[in-house]
C-alpha cells in the first residue's frame, strides 16, 4: 500500500537536516505509515569526507553533493522543504523556519556540527574552514589566488607569506588537507607556475596532541606522520595555536614559533549545531544535546537528536559520548527509523550501541592508513582500500562514476584537474 504525503492521516515527523543521519532515517521511513517532512537549508546531501578534494581542485562540488529531492523522489510519504529551521517551540510542537511555521507530532534534530574556534574571534574571522561546499570552494580559490599573488609579490618575504599554508588540527581532515597541499606543491606549482620557485611553498600541520590521527592506533598515527613528512609537510605535534595577526600574517604557536602566512586552515575541532528554543539545560559537552539510549532528548517526550548533534552516555564503551563521525550518524538514523515505527505501533524500543567499523585517512598518492574490522594497513593497499570504500560510500551512481573518472585522470596526469577560480575568495574585513 502506498502512503501519500498530501492525503495520509498519520503522525507527522519533522526532520531537521538531510545529512548522514537524516538521510538514513528518511530511507528507513520510506513508504511507512508516518508522514515525514525534511527541512534542510541546502537542497543537497554533502559527502563531507571528500570535501578536501574539492578544496584542492581534485574534484568538482557536484561529485560529492547529491540532490535531496532525487533521494526522496519515489518516497510517497516524504516531502522536502529547502528552508532553515530557526527555532523550535517544544511546548507547542512547532518549528519556525525561513518559510513559515510547521507543527509536528515527532521532531528529529539532525543538524550536525559546525567548526569550533574555541572562542578565538581573530581565527574565526580570518582562517579558512572546511565544513560546507562553499567553504571548500573558498579554500580552492584562496589557494590558487595565493599562487597568483606570489607571482607579483615584490620580495621573498611576502612571497613566502603567500606560499606558506598552515593547517591547524591533525585529525583526518587536517591530515588529508595537508597531504593534498603537499601534492599541489609537488605537481601543480612546478607545472603551472614555472616562474615561481616551488620550493618556496611550505605546508605546516600543527596539532596540540602528541600524535596526528589520535583516534587511530599508534602505529597508524606514526605512519601517517611519516607519510606527511615524506611529502615535505612540517608536522608540529604537542603544539597549539595561540593567536593570529591578520595584518602582519603572524601565527603564534605555543612552542614559541611564529609562522608568517596568509592562509590558516582551521580543522582543529567541531561543536554541535544547536537550534534556538531547546533548553540550554540539555546542551552538554561539545555543544551537543544530551539524549537517552533511544536518542530522545532529555526531558522531552517527542523530540530526538541523532548524529553529531547527539550526546549519549548510555553506551558502555563510550561513556563520554560517541565520536562525531558518519558511521555513528548513519547507525543512529537507521535505528531511530525503526524505533519511531515501533513507537507508532506501541512496540518496545531498541537502545543504541555503536558498532565501530573502523577509520581511515589518506595522505596522498599510494599513502593511506586504514583500520577496518580490526585489520590495520598502511601504504599502497590501504590507499586502494581507502579509494574503494569511499567510492562505495558515496551517494548516487553518477557521483561514483564522476569521482572514479576524476581520480583516474588525476592519477595518470599527476594533476588536480579543477584548478579554477570560479568565485574569487574575498577575505572578510
Ligand atoms: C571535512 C570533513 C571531513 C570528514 N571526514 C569524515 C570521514 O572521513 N569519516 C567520517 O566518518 N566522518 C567524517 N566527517 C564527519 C562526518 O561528516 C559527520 O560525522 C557527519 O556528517 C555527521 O552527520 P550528521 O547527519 O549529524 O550531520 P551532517 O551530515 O553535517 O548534516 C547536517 C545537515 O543539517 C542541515 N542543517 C543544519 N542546521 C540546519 C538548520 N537550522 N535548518 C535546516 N538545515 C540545517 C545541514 O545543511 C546539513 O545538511 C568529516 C567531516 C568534515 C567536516
Amino acid at each position: 500500500m502506498k502512503h501519500h504525503y498530501q492525503t495520509m492521516q498519520a503522525p507527522h515527523l519533522i526532520i531537521i537536516g538531510g545529512g548522514f543521519a537524516g538521510l538514513e532515517l528518511i530511507k528507513k521511513l520510506n513508504n511507512k505509515p508516518i508522514k515525514v517532512t525534511v527541512f534542510d537549508k541546502h537542497n543537497y546531501f554533502n559527502f563531507q569526507p571528500l570535501m578536501y578534494q574539492v578544496a584542492s581542485g581534485g574534484l568538482g562540488p557536484d561529485a560529492i553533493a547529491y540532490p535531496l529531492r532525487k533521494i526522496i523522489s519515489g518516497m510517497p510519504n516524504i516531502a522536502f522543504r529547502m528552508a532553515e529551521v530557526q527555532r523550535v517551540q517544544t511546548e507547542r510542537n512547532e518549528v519556525m523556519t525561513s518559510i513559515g511555521t510547521f507543527s509536528y507530532d515527532y521532531l528529529c534534530i539532525a543538524t550536525g556540527a559546525q567548526t569550533n574556534f574555541f572562542g578565538n574571534a581573530e581565527l574565526e574571522k580570518y582562517s579558512m574552514q572546511l565544513k560546507s561546499i562553499p567553504d571548500a570552494l573558498d579554500l580552492r580559490s584562496d589557494i590558487l589566488q595565493e599562487f597568483e599573488k606570489a607571482l607579483n609579490e615584490p620580495n621573498s618575504q611576502t612571497i613566502e607569506r603567500a606560499l606558506n599554508f598552515v593547517v591547524v588540527g591533525g585529525g583526518p581532515t587536517g591530515v588529508e588537507t595537508a597531504g593534498a597541499l603537499a601534492e599541489m606543491k609537488k605537481n601543480v606549482l612546478p607545472a603551472d607556475y614555472t616562474e615561481l620557485d616551488a620550493s618556496k611553498m611550505q605546508v605546516h600541520l600543527v596539532e596540540a596532541a602528541p600524535l596526528v590521527l589520535a583516534a587511530m592506533s599508534e602505529v597508524s598515527s606514526r605512519k601517517a606522520k611519516q607519510f606527511l613528512e615524506d611529502l615535505g609537510v612540517h608536522v608540529q605535534v604537542n603544539t597549539s595555536v595561540q593567536k593570529y595577526d591578520a595584518v602582519t600574517g603572524e601565527l603564534f604557536l605555543s612552542n614559541g614559533t611564529v609562522l608568517k602566512t596568509d592562509t590558516v586552515i582551521w580543522s582543529a575541532g567541531v561543536k554541535g549545531k544547536t537550534i534556538d528554543g531547546i533548553s540550554a539545560d540539555v546542551i552538554t559537552r561539545g555543544n551537543r544535546y544530551k539524549v537517552d539510549a533511544y536518542n530522545k532528548i532529555e526531558g522531552l517526550s517527542n523530540v530526538f537528536a541523532i548524529g553529531d548533534i547527539a550526546y549519549m552516555e548510555t553506551d558502555g564503551a563510550f561513556p563520554n559520548g560517541h565520536p562525531m563521525v558518519a558511521t555513528v550518524a548513519q547507525q543512529q538514523g537507521r535505528l531511530l527509523g525503526k524505533n519511531i515505527l515501533n513507537m507508532v505501533s506501541n512496540k518496545p524500543l531498541k537502545p543504541y550501541t555503536y558498532l565501530n567499523l573502523g577509520s581511515m585517512a589518506t595522505v596522498g598518492r599510494h599513502k593511506a592508513v586504514l583500520e577496518v574490522f580490526g585489520i590495520k594497513m598502511q601504504g599502497y593497499i590501504a590507499w586502494l582500500g581507502w579509494m574503494f570504500l569511499h567510492l562505495m560510500l558515496l551517494v548516487g551512481f553518477r557521483n561514483r562514476v564522476v569521482v572514479f573518472l576524476n581520480w583516474v585522470w588525476n592519477y595518470v596526469s599527476y594533476q588536480r584537474a579543477i584548478r579554477i577560480i570560479t568565485r574569487p575568495f574575498v577575505q572578510k574585513q
